[in-house]
Protein backbone atom coordinates (compact mmCIF):
# COMPACT_ATOMS: atom_id res chain seq x y z
CA UNK A 1 0.00 0.00 0.00
CA UNK A 2 1.40 3.13 -1.06
CA UNK A 3 1.15 5.98 2.18
CA UNK A 4 0.01 9.54 1.96
CA UNK A 5 3.31 11.06 0.13
CA UNK A 6 3.22 8.77 -2.57
CA UNK A 7 -1.03 9.40 -3.07
CA UNK A 8 -0.44 13.42 -2.73
CA UNK A 9 2.35 13.34 -5.20
CA UNK A 10 -0.02 11.62 -7.79
CA UNK A 11 -2.67 14.73 -7.14
CA UNK A 12 -0.26 16.90 -7.81
CA UNK A 13 0.87 15.40 -11.09
CA UNK A 14 -3.06 15.34 -11.47
CA UNK A 15 -2.90 19.51 -10.76
CA UNK A 16 -0.58 20.15 -13.25
CA UNK A 17 -3.17 19.04 -16.08
CA UNK A 18 -4.66 22.64 -15.77
CA UNK A 19 -1.16 24.50 -15.83
CA UNK A 20 -1.70 27.60 -18.21
CA UNK A 21 -5.56 27.17 -18.23
CA UNK A 22 -7.40 27.81 -15.03
CA UNK A 23 -6.71 31.35 -14.18
CA UNK A 24 -7.39 33.09 -12.07
CA UNK A 25 -8.16 30.05 -10.66
CA UNK A 26 -5.66 27.76 -8.82
CA UNK A 27 -4.56 24.19 -10.26
CA UNK A 28 -5.98 21.34 -8.18
CA UNK A 29 -5.66 18.20 -7.78
CA UNK A 30 -7.17 15.01 -6.50
CA UNK A 31 -7.19 11.24 -5.83
CA UNK A 32 -9.77 9.43 -3.72
CA UNK A 33 -7.98 5.78 -2.31
CA UNK A 34 -10.21 3.57 -0.65
CA UNK A 35 -8.76 0.31 0.68
CA UNK A 36 -5.28 0.84 -0.84
CA UNK A 37 -7.04 1.34 -4.35
CA UNK A 38 -7.63 4.56 -6.33
CA UNK A 39 -11.28 4.88 -6.83
CA UNK A 40 -11.48 7.89 -8.27
CA UNK A 41 -9.23 10.71 -9.70
CA UNK A 42 -9.54 14.84 -10.79
CA UNK A 43 -8.01 18.13 -11.61
CA UNK A 44 -8.94 21.03 -12.13
CA UNK A 45 -8.96 22.49 -15.76
CA UNK A 46 -11.01 25.78 -16.13
CA UNK A 47 -12.29 28.55 -14.18
CA UNK A 48 -16.37 28.11 -14.34
CA UNK A 49 -16.17 24.16 -14.81
CA UNK A 50 -16.08 21.67 -11.81
CA UNK A 51 -13.46 21.56 -8.97
CA UNK A 52 -10.43 18.93 -8.91
CA UNK A 53 -12.73 17.17 -5.94
CA UNK A 54 -15.99 17.52 -7.99
CA UNK A 55 -14.46 15.36 -10.61
CA UNK A 56 -13.11 12.53 -8.35
CA UNK A 57 -15.83 12.32 -6.17
CA UNK A 58 -18.10 11.38 -9.48
CA UNK A 59 -15.54 9.18 -10.22
CA UNK A 60 -15.22 7.35 -7.17
CA UNK A 61 -19.62 7.00 -7.12
CA UNK A 62 -20.37 4.75 -4.01
CA UNK A 63 -16.84 3.59 -3.20
CA UNK A 64 -16.33 7.50 -1.89
CA UNK A 65 -17.98 6.62 1.21
CA UNK A 66 -15.28 5.89 3.96
CA UNK A 67 -12.74 7.14 1.46
CA UNK A 68 -9.60 9.07 2.29
CA UNK A 69 -9.28 11.93 -0.46
CA UNK A 70 -5.91 13.85 -1.14
CA UNK A 71 -6.07 17.19 -2.59
CA UNK A 72 -3.47 19.68 -3.16
CA UNK A 73 -5.73 22.97 -1.92
CA UNK A 74 -7.79 23.21 0.71
CA UNK A 75 -11.30 22.46 -0.35
CA UNK A 76 -13.29 25.63 -1.02
CA UNK A 77 -16.20 26.26 1.66
CA UNK A 78 -17.60 29.27 -0.24
CA UNK A 79 -20.44 29.39 -2.92
CA UNK A 80 -18.39 30.51 -6.57
CA UNK A 81 -19.52 29.62 -9.49
CA UNK A 82 -19.68 26.26 -8.28
CA UNK A 83 -20.80 24.82 -4.64
CA UNK A 84 -18.31 24.21 -2.18
CA UNK A 85 -16.20 20.74 -2.69
CA UNK A 86 -15.78 20.61 1.41
CA UNK A 87 -19.84 19.91 1.54
CA UNK A 88 -19.67 17.82 -1.57
CA UNK A 89 -16.85 15.95 0.44
CA UNK A 90 -19.22 15.82 3.77
CA UNK A 91 -22.23 14.80 1.92
CA UNK A 92 -20.07 12.03 -0.22
CA UNK A 93 -19.46 10.68 3.40
CA UNK A 94 -15.68 10.63 2.84
CA UNK A 95 -13.62 9.01 6.37
CA UNK A 96 -10.19 11.18 5.55
CA UNK A 97 -9.21 14.09 3.72
CA UNK A 98 -5.27 15.04 3.08
CA UNK A 99 -4.27 18.56 2.03
CA UNK A 100 -1.60 19.87 1.02
CA UNK A 101 -1.47 23.12 1.85
CA UNK A 102 -4.50 26.07 2.58
CA UNK A 103 -6.21 28.39 0.44
CA UNK A 104 -4.89 32.18 1.13
CA UNK A 105 -8.41 33.28 -0.59
CA UNK A 106 -10.06 35.04 1.90
CA UNK A 107 -13.44 33.56 1.36
CA UNK A 108 -11.72 29.83 1.94
CA UNK A 109 -8.29 30.68 4.35
CA UNK A 110 -8.75 27.63 6.70
CA UNK A 111 -12.84 27.34 6.57
CA UNK A 112 -12.59 24.67 4.35
CA UNK A 113 -10.87 22.43 6.38
CA UNK A 114 -12.68 23.54 9.27
CA UNK A 115 -16.08 22.64 7.66
CA UNK A 116 -14.84 19.23 7.28
CA UNK A 117 -13.65 18.59 10.87
CA UNK A 118 -16.58 20.24 12.27
CA UNK A 119 -18.55 17.22 10.42
CA UNK A 120 -16.59 14.86 11.62
CA UNK A 121 -14.18 14.18 9.45
CA UNK A 122 -9.83 13.45 10.04
CA UNK A 123 -8.55 15.91 8.13
CA UNK A 124 -4.23 16.06 7.92
CA UNK A 125 -2.88 18.95 6.83
CA UNK A 126 0.77 19.72 5.21
CA UNK A 127 1.94 16.75 3.39
CA UNK A 128 4.04 18.04 0.45
CA UNK A 129 3.50 21.61 1.15
CA UNK A 130 6.44 22.91 -0.38
CA UNK A 131 5.65 21.49 -3.39
CA UNK A 132 1.71 22.35 -3.32
CA UNK A 133 2.69 26.16 -2.82
CA UNK A 134 5.44 26.22 -5.60
CA UNK A 135 2.40 25.00 -8.23
CA UNK A 136 0.41 27.43 -7.35
CA UNK A 137 2.72 30.13 -6.71
CA UNK A 138 1.06 32.59 -9.07
CA UNK A 139 -2.23 32.24 -7.81
CA UNK A 140 -1.03 32.79 -4.22
CA UNK A 141 1.16 35.77 -5.63
CA UNK A 142 -2.27 37.51 -7.09
CA UNK A 143 -4.47 36.55 -3.88
CA UNK A 144 -2.18 38.45 -1.89
CA UNK A 145 -1.19 41.59 -3.63
CA UNK A 146 -4.19 41.70 -7.01
CA UNK A 147 -1.32 41.91 -8.88
CA UNK A 148 0.28 39.95 -11.46
CA UNK A 149 2.86 37.50 -10.83
CA UNK A 150 5.90 39.00 -12.95
CA UNK A 151 8.45 36.98 -14.82
CA UNK A 152 11.45 39.29 -16.61
CA UNK A 153 12.64 36.70 -19.52
CA UNK A 154 15.63 37.61 -21.69
CA UNK A 155 17.88 36.38 -23.86
CA UNK A 156 21.84 37.37 -24.72
CA UNK A 157 25.06 36.23 -26.01
CA UNK A 158 27.79 35.31 -23.44
CA UNK A 159 28.34 38.69 -23.55
CA UNK A 160 25.63 39.83 -22.06
CA UNK A 161 24.46 41.42 -24.88
CA UNK A 162 20.79 41.34 -26.31
CA UNK A 163 21.52 42.38 -30.51
CA UNK A 164 24.78 43.95 -31.68
CA UNK A 165 25.59 47.78 -31.84
CA UNK A 166 23.56 48.53 -34.74
CA UNK A 167 20.37 46.80 -33.44
CA UNK A 168 20.06 43.71 -35.26
CA UNK A 169 18.94 40.98 -32.68
CA UNK A 170 17.69 38.10 -34.47
CA UNK A 171 18.10 35.25 -33.83
CA UNK A 172 20.29 35.65 -30.59
CA UNK A 173 19.48 31.84 -29.42
CA UNK A 174 18.73 28.53 -30.80
CA UNK A 175 15.80 27.61 -32.39
CA UNK A 176 15.16 25.13 -29.19
CA UNK A 177 15.41 28.03 -26.46
CA UNK A 178 12.64 30.01 -28.44
CA UNK A 179 10.64 27.44 -28.11
CA UNK A 180 10.65 27.32 -24.75
CA UNK A 181 10.03 30.99 -24.41
CA UNK A 182 6.72 29.95 -26.30
CA UNK A 183 6.36 27.61 -23.57
CA UNK A 184 6.41 30.49 -21.06
CA UNK A 185 3.81 32.29 -22.77
CA UNK A 186 1.28 30.20 -23.66
CA UNK A 187 1.17 29.83 -19.75
CA UNK A 188 1.16 33.11 -18.82
CA UNK A 189 -2.40 35.67 -18.93
CA UNK A 190 -0.41 38.41 -20.52
CA UNK A 191 2.62 39.25 -22.31
CA UNK A 192 4.60 42.49 -21.81
CA UNK A 193 6.63 44.76 -24.46
CA UNK A 194 8.04 48.19 -24.69
CA UNK A 195 6.73 50.66 -27.78
CA UNK A 196 10.32 50.31 -29.34
CA UNK A 197 10.69 46.52 -29.47
CA UNK A 198 7.40 47.10 -31.45
CA UNK A 199 8.70 49.62 -33.53
CA UNK A 200 12.13 47.65 -34.06
CA UNK A 201 10.92 44.02 -34.35
CA UNK A 202 7.16 44.44 -35.57
CA UNK A 203 6.68 41.17 -33.30
CA UNK A 204 3.46 39.19 -33.10
CA UNK A 205 4.21 37.92 -29.83
CA UNK A 206 1.68 34.91 -30.48
CA UNK A 207 2.24 31.24 -29.31
CA UNK A 208 3.64 29.25 -31.92
CA UNK A 209 4.11 25.52 -30.52
CA UNK A 210 4.24 21.89 -32.48
CA UNK A 211 1.19 21.25 -29.57
CA UNK A 212 -0.46 24.72 -29.87
CA UNK A 213 -1.00 26.48 -27.02
CA UNK A 214 -3.36 29.65 -25.69
CA UNK A 215 -1.95 32.96 -27.01
CA UNK A 216 -1.73 35.69 -24.29
CA UNK A 217 -3.10 39.24 -24.13
CA UNK A 218 0.06 41.40 -25.70
CA UNK A 219 0.50 44.51 -23.42
CA UNK A 220 2.50 47.41 -24.92
CA UNK A 221 3.72 50.33 -23.04
CA UNK A 222 3.71 53.17 -25.24
CA UNK A 223 2.75 56.79 -23.18
CA UNK A 224 2.28 58.64 -26.60
CA UNK A 225 0.16 56.07 -28.47
CA UNK A 226 3.46 56.44 -31.51
CA UNK A 227 2.95 52.03 -32.29
CA UNK A 228 2.77 52.08 -36.38
CA UNK A 229 -1.06 51.55 -37.12
CA UNK A 230 -0.30 48.81 -39.34
CA UNK A 231 2.06 47.03 -36.37
CA UNK A 232 1.38 42.79 -36.50
CA UNK A 233 -0.30 43.23 -32.79
CA UNK A 234 -2.69 45.39 -33.91
CA UNK A 235 -4.01 44.30 -37.05
CA UNK A 236 -3.31 40.01 -36.72
CA UNK A 237 -6.48 39.57 -34.77
CA UNK A 238 -4.37 36.81 -33.21
CA UNK A 239 -4.77 38.00 -29.58
CA UNK A 240 -6.51 40.64 -27.58
CA UNK A 241 -4.05 44.09 -27.78
CA UNK A 242 -4.02 46.56 -25.06
CA UNK A 243 -2.29 49.35 -25.29
CA UNK A 244 -1.16 51.36 -22.24
CA UNK A 245 -0.71 55.15 -22.74
CA UNK A 246 -0.09 58.08 -19.97
CA UNK A 247 -2.70 60.40 -18.94
CA UNK A 248 -2.32 62.96 -21.66
CA UNK A 249 -2.83 61.14 -24.77
CA UNK A 250 -6.96 62.07 -26.40
CA UNK A 251 -9.83 60.57 -27.05
CA UNK A 252 -9.58 60.81 -30.75
CA UNK A 253 -6.11 59.66 -30.83
CA UNK A 254 -6.99 56.53 -28.93
CA UNK A 255 -10.05 55.85 -31.17
CA UNK A 256 -8.08 55.42 -34.26
CA UNK A 257 -5.84 52.36 -32.42
CA UNK A 258 -9.09 50.92 -31.04
CA UNK A 259 -11.04 48.40 -32.74
CA UNK A 260 -12.48 44.34 -31.95
CA UNK A 261 -9.16 43.31 -30.56
CA UNK A 262 -7.03 46.39 -29.73
CA UNK A 263 -8.31 48.12 -25.96
CA UNK A 264 -6.52 51.72 -25.03
CA UNK A 265 -5.65 51.65 -21.70
CA UNK A 266 -4.77 55.52 -19.44
CA UNK A 267 -2.84 55.61 -16.73
CA UNK A 268 -3.61 58.67 -14.17
CA UNK A 269 -0.58 60.10 -14.69
CA UNK A 270 1.77 61.60 -17.90
CA UNK A 271 3.97 58.48 -17.58
CA UNK A 272 3.21 54.87 -16.84
CA UNK A 273 4.20 54.09 -13.42
CA UNK A 274 4.88 50.26 -13.21
CA UNK A 275 3.04 50.23 -9.62
CA UNK A 276 0.13 51.35 -10.98
CA UNK A 277 0.08 49.35 -14.07
CA UNK A 278 0.20 45.87 -12.49
CA UNK A 279 -2.78 47.33 -10.05
CA UNK A 280 -4.60 47.87 -13.20
CA UNK A 281 -3.92 44.77 -14.95
CA UNK A 282 -4.67 42.74 -11.50
CA UNK A 283 -8.29 44.54 -11.48
CA UNK A 284 -8.91 43.31 -14.94
CA UNK A 285 -7.59 39.74 -14.15
CA UNK A 286 -4.59 39.34 -15.17
CA UNK A 287 -2.17 37.46 -12.61
CA UNK A 288 0.28 36.54 -14.41
CA UNK A 289 2.61 38.86 -16.80
CA UNK A 290 5.68 37.78 -19.19
CA UNK A 291 8.04 40.88 -19.73
CA UNK A 292 9.45 40.52 -22.79
CA UNK A 293 11.73 43.64 -22.79
CA UNK A 294 13.50 45.38 -24.25
CA UNK A 295 15.72 46.99 -22.24
CA UNK A 296 14.24 49.91 -21.04
CA UNK A 297 10.80 48.38 -19.74
CA UNK A 298 13.16 45.70 -17.83
CA UNK A 299 15.23 48.78 -15.87
CA UNK A 300 11.75 49.82 -15.13
CA UNK A 301 9.97 46.76 -13.78
CA UNK A 302 13.67 46.36 -11.99
CA UNK A 303 13.77 49.69 -10.50
CA UNK A 304 10.50 49.49 -9.14
CA UNK A 305 11.00 45.63 -7.86
CA UNK A 306 8.54 44.81 -9.94
CA UNK A 307 9.59 40.92 -10.78
CA UNK A 308 8.94 37.98 -9.01
CA UNK A 309 11.32 35.88 -11.56
CA UNK A 310 13.41 36.33 -14.18
CA UNK A 311 14.53 33.53 -16.72
CA UNK A 312 17.19 34.17 -19.21
CA UNK A 313 19.13 32.43 -21.98
CA UNK A 314 22.62 32.37 -22.57
CA UNK A 315 23.78 31.81 -26.12
CA UNK A 316 27.32 30.60 -26.81
CA UNK A 317 28.46 33.88 -28.97
CA UNK A 318 30.01 36.77 -28.56
CA UNK A 319 28.48 39.86 -30.22
CA UNK A 320 30.88 42.83 -27.72
CA UNK A 321 31.08 46.22 -29.06
CA UNK A 322 29.95 49.07 -26.30
CA UNK A 323 27.03 50.47 -28.21
CA UNK A 324 25.25 47.07 -27.99
CA UNK A 325 23.02 46.64 -25.71
CA UNK A 326 22.38 45.11 -22.59
CA UNK A 327 18.92 43.54 -20.98
CA UNK A 328 19.07 45.64 -18.61
CA UNK A 329 19.29 49.32 -20.19
CA UNK A 330 17.84 52.89 -18.88
CA UNK A 331 19.26 54.13 -15.80
CA UNK A 332 20.07 50.89 -13.40
CA UNK A 333 21.05 51.40 -10.02
CA UNK A 334 24.04 53.67 -9.28
CA UNK A 335 24.88 52.32 -5.74
CA UNK A 336 25.85 48.67 -5.20
CA UNK A 337 24.02 48.77 -2.06
CA UNK A 338 20.35 48.93 -4.11
CA UNK A 339 20.77 46.39 -6.62
CA UNK A 340 18.77 43.80 -7.00
CA UNK A 341 20.32 40.66 -5.69
CA UNK A 342 19.10 37.45 -6.89
CA UNK A 343 18.61 34.15 -5.84
CA UNK A 344 19.23 31.37 -8.70
CA UNK A 345 16.81 28.73 -8.70
CA UNK A 346 17.99 26.22 -12.09
CA UNK A 347 20.48 26.20 -14.18
CA UNK A 348 19.70 23.97 -17.53
CA UNK A 349 20.75 23.44 -21.03
CA UNK A 350 18.42 23.68 -23.57
CA UNK A 351 19.96 22.79 -27.00
CA UNK A 352 23.53 24.54 -27.33
CA UNK A 353 22.42 27.66 -25.02
CA UNK A 354 22.02 27.84 -21.17
CA UNK A 355 18.91 28.82 -19.10
CA UNK A 356 18.97 30.69 -15.79
CA UNK A 357 15.96 30.89 -13.30
CA UNK A 358 16.28 33.42 -10.87
CA UNK A 359 14.19 34.89 -7.87
CA UNK A 360 15.12 38.09 -6.68
CA UNK A 361 15.80 37.54 -2.55
P1 LIG B 1 11.64 49.01 -25.20
O1 LIG B 1 11.02 48.01 -26.06
O2 LIG B 1 11.97 48.68 -23.80
O3 LIG B 1 10.68 50.27 -25.23
C1 LIG B 1 10.99 51.39 -24.44
C2 LIG B 1 9.95 52.45 -24.63
O4 LIG B 1 8.73 52.06 -24.01
C3 LIG B 1 10.33 53.72 -23.95
O5 LIG B 1 11.21 54.47 -24.73
C4 LIG B 1 9.00 54.37 -23.77
O6 LIG B 1 8.65 55.08 -24.95
C5 LIG B 1 8.04 53.20 -23.59
N1 LIG B 1 7.66 53.14 -22.21
C6 LIG B 1 6.48 53.57 -21.71
N2 LIG B 1 6.43 53.47 -20.41
C7 LIG B 1 7.61 52.94 -20.01
C8 LIG B 1 8.14 52.63 -18.75
N3 LIG B 1 7.45 52.78 -17.62
N4 LIG B 1 9.39 52.13 -18.72
C9 LIG B 1 10.10 51.93 -19.85
N5 LIG B 1 9.64 52.23 -21.06
C10 LIG B 1 8.40 52.73 -21.16
O7 LIG B 1 12.89 49.63 -25.93
P2 LIG B 1 14.45 49.42 -25.94
O8 LIG B 1 14.92 50.37 -26.96
O9 LIG B 1 15.03 49.45 -24.60
O10 LIG B 1 14.61 47.94 -26.48
C11 LIG B 1 14.25 47.61 -27.80
C12 LIG B 1 15.30 46.69 -28.39
O11 LIG B 1 15.46 45.55 -27.58
C13 LIG B 1 14.92 46.19 -29.75
O12 LIG B 1 16.02 46.37 -30.58
C14 LIG B 1 14.65 44.72 -29.56
O13 LIG B 1 15.04 44.00 -30.66
C15 LIG B 1 15.50 44.39 -28.39
N6 LIG B 1 14.92 43.28 -27.65
C16 LIG B 1 15.69 42.19 -27.36
C17 LIG B 1 15.19 41.14 -26.60
C18 LIG B 1 16.06 40.00 -26.23
O14 LIG B 1 15.71 39.23 -25.30
N7 LIG B 1 17.17 39.74 -26.89
C19 LIG B 1 13.79 41.14 -26.11
C20 LIG B 1 13.08 42.33 -26.48
C21 LIG B 1 13.64 43.34 -27.20
P3 LIG B 1 7.57 56.25 -24.85
O15 LIG B 1 8.11 57.23 -23.89
O16 LIG B 1 7.39 56.73 -26.21
O17 LIG B 1 6.35 55.60 -24.33
ZN1 LIG C 1 -13.99 23.62 -4.67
Amino acid sequence: MRNDEQYMRLAIEMAKAGIGQTSPNPIVGAVVVKNGEIVGLGAHLKAGEPHAEVHAIRMAGEKAKGATVYVTLEPCSHYGKTPPCADLLIEAGVRRVVVATTDPNPLVAGKGIEKLRNAGIDVKLGVLKEEADELNRVFFHYIATKTPFVTLKYASSLDGKIATATGESKWITSEAAREDVHRYRAVHDAILVGVNTVIVDNPSLTVRLPEGGKNPIRIVLDTHLRTPLDATILRDGQAETWMIVGSEVSDEKKKRYENENVQVISMSTPHIDIDELLHVLGERRITSLFVEGGSHVHDSFVRAKAVNEIVAYFTPKLIGGKQAPTPIGGIGFASMADVMQLEIRRVETIGPDIKIVAIPK
